[in-house]
């Protein structure tokens, strides 16, 4: 058992707190999962998608962001805690990058918020590394047989970030329109961008 196993005080401490004023009735239990939906699916990810949508419009970004993640994404304002250094895999039609942490939950905070409930499942984080293939598929993401799965394994030293394929139409739309259309699975891995 590492450290990275066991909760961290934080976790348990912000866990009482919330249990004691759900129980006072001063706070509801479904507003605070919504609160937390929100920065995992929506707020977190945005920066990420970001960057990745500058990515796909400027070519010189793209390769700063794939020779040194970190620091193209700090050149957005996107830094900080669990995100010290942060690399970009980048997908392309031969080659599909997925993210996971085989001990934990390291996850790149910076670029994604915070991680949903599945990348802490167990389940998920065996079975990627052992059948990747069906478990994307079961995912809603087929990959044709042809297509080289890499899996990365998150640290709490190193970070990924998926540089998802762009859509078809990439070129005819706009940077901020590319931003809405990046979402948070194509990031870690687990899905592509529709289109
Ligand atoms: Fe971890």
């Amino acid at each position: 058992m590492t450290d990275e196993d066991r909760p961290a005080p934080p976790v348990i401490r912000a866990e009482a707190i919330e249990a004691l004023l759900t129980e006072k009735g001063l706070v509801d239990a479904a507003t605070i999962d919504a609160v937390i939906e929100a920065y995992e699916r929506d707020i977190g990810p945005m920066n990420g998608a970001a960057v990745v949508a500058k990515a796909w419009k400027d070519p010189d970004y793209k390769r700063r962001l794939l020779d040194d993640g970190t620091a193209a994404i700090a050149e957005l304002g996107f830094g900080g805690p669990q995100g010290e250094h942060i690399v970009v895999v980048e997908n392309v039609p031969t080659r599909h990058n997925v993210v996971v942490c085989t001990l934990c939950s390291c996850y790149p905070w910076p670029v994604l918020g915070l991680p949903p409930a599945w990348y802490k499942d167990p389940a998920y984080r065996s079975r990627v590394v052992k059948e990747p293939r069906k478990l994307l598929a079961e995912m809603g993401l087929d990959l044709a047989p042809e297509v080289e799965i890499r899996v990365w394994d998150s640290s709490a030293e190193v970070r990924y970030l998926v540089l998802p394929e762009p859509p078809a139409d990439v070129d005819a739309r706009s940077q901020s329109e590319l931003v809405q259309r990046v979402t948070r699975d194509a990031m870690i891995g687990v899905a592509r961008i529709d289109g």
